[in-house]
C-alpha cells in the first residue's frame, strides 16, 4: 500500500478504534497483519479451546494452523460435516475459551456488523465464548450503519457466493438483488452496537486489506 494512504488509513482506524471503545469495546490498532498475529498468538497463549468463525481474515493470517501449533484445540466446522455434527462444533465453539471472528463492516461510530447464513457465528458473537476477539483489516471500515449493511451485501457476500461456489443472482449481477434463491447465504444480520454487557470483545483492527 502507498505510504501516504497507509498513514491515513492509519488516522481512520484510530478514529474507529476510538469510537469502538466508546462503545465499550475494547480496541487495539495494528500496522499490519504480522504484528495483529503476533499480539493475538500472545494473548491466546496455549492450552485453550479456541473456536473460530468462518473468516477469511483468520485464514489469511494463518491464524488456525499457528494456534493449533501453540497448543490450542481448534473448534471449527468442517467440509462434509453432518448437520448434527455441525450443530455439535458450533455448541462447543460457542462455549469456548476464545472465539475468533471477523466482521463484514466496521462502521466510522463503532458498531460491529455480521451478515451470515446460519446464524452460529451471530450467536457466538454476542454471548458465550470467554473472550471474543474480533479481526477486521481496514478494507471492513465503512462510514455508518447504512453503508456498513451494503458492504456487507454487495461487497462480501458476493465474493463469498464466488468462494463457495454459489449460483445465486448476486454473482452474475455483481450486487445483492435481495434474492428468495434456496442458497441464499443471507439469512440474519448481527448488529453490535454496543458490547453486550456480559460480553468480552476485543477488536483487533489492522492497517492492511484482509478477507472480505
Ligand atoms: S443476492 Fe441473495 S445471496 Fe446474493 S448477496 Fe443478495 S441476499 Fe445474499
Amino acid at each position: 500500500m502507498e505510504q501516504h494512504l497507509r498513514t491515513a488509513n492509519l488516522k481512520r482506524l484510530q478514529n474507529a478504534a476510538e469510537a469502538l471503545r466508546a462503545n465499550r469495546f475494547s480496541a487495539e490498532v495494528y500496522e499490519d497483519g504480522p504484528a495483529a498475529a503476533a499480539a493475538l498468538l500472545a494473548l491466546a497463549g496455549s492450552g485453550r479451546k479456541i473456536g473460530l468463525g468462518g473468516s477469511m481474515t483468520v485464514a489469511a493470517l494463518g491464524l488456525p494452523e499457528a494456534l493449533a501449533s501453540a497448543g490450542n484445540t481448534i473448534v471449527t466446522h468442517k467440509p462434509g460435516m453432518t448437520a448434527e455434527e455441525k450443530r455439535a462444533v458450533w455448541l462447543e465453539a460457542q462455549a469456548s475459551d476464545f472465539y475468533l471472528a471477523s466482521p463484514q463492516a466496521v462502521t466510522m461510530d463503532g458498531k460491529l456488523i455480521f451478515l451470515d447464513a446460519n446464524g452460529n457465528r451471530g450467536a457466538a458473537v454476542i454471548y458465550g465464548p470467554r473472550r471474543i476477539v474480533l479481526l477486521a483489516g481496514v478494507n471492513k471500515l465503512a462510514r455508518d450503519q447504512e453503508e456498513g449493511l451494503w458492504r456487507a451485501r454487495n461487497v462480501a457476500a458476493i465474493a463469498n457466493n464466488i468462494r463457495l461456489g454459489k449460483d445465486n443472482p448476486c454473482v452474475k449481477a455483481g450486487r445483492c438483488l435481495d434474492c428468495a434463491a434456496p442458497g441464499r447465504i443471507c439469512n440474519q444480520v448481527t448488529l453490535l452496537w454496543k458490547r453486550p454487557s456480559a460480553s468480552d470483545i476485543l477488536v483487533m483492527l489492522v492497517n492492511e486489506d484482509l478477507g472480505y
